[in-house]
C-alpha cells in the first residue's frame, strides 16, 4: 500500500481495504501541528469505515513529520511544551491516564475465554 499521508483514505480501509468510508470533521490537535510540522490548527477529517467501523485520521506523519513528533518524546520538555498548548496534560495526568488504562485492559484480559480454566 502506497497511500499519500495526506489522504491516507485513498486506497480504503487501512484495516480492511474497503473504500465504503464517512468521513467526520476535526481539527489536528494544536500541540501535534506544532511539533509535527510547525503550522497552526488546521481541518482535518477522520475517516470511519463502514465495514468494520475502523477510524483513521484521513491526514497522517510522513517520516520526517513522525520524527520531529516523535523526538524525546515524553521527556520531561516535552510535557512542559505540550502543557502549554494543553493546559489539562502533564505527566501527573499522563501517569494516571496509564494506570487506569492497564488496570481495565488487566481486568477485560482476564475475561477472555481463552484464558478461563475448566
Ligand atoms: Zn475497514
Amino acid at each position: 500500500m502506497s497511500a499519500s499521508h495526506l489522504a491516507r483514505h485513498a486506497e480504503g480501509c487501512l484495516c480492511c481495504g474497503t473504500t465504503n468510508l464517512t468521513a467526520e470533521h476535526t481539527l489536528i490537535s494544536l500541540y501535534l501541528a506544532f511539533k509535527a510540522f510547525n503550522a497552526g490548527p488546521a481541518p482535518c477529517r477522520i475517516i470511519r469505515c463502514n465495514n468494520c467501523d475502523f477510524r483513521f485520521y484521513d491526514r497522517g506523519l510522513s517520516e520526517e513529520e513522525g520524527n520531529a513528533y516523535y523526538q524525546k518524546y515524553r521527556d520531561e520538555n516535552y510535557f512542559t511544551e505540550r502543557n502549554k498548548f494543553e493546559p489539562f496534560y502533564t505527566r501527573a495526568v499522563h501517569d494516571d491516564l496509564t494506570e487506569r488504562t492497564e488496570q481495565r485492559l488487566g481486568a477485560w484480559i482476564l475475561t477472555m475465554p481463552f484464558l478461563q480454566l475448566g
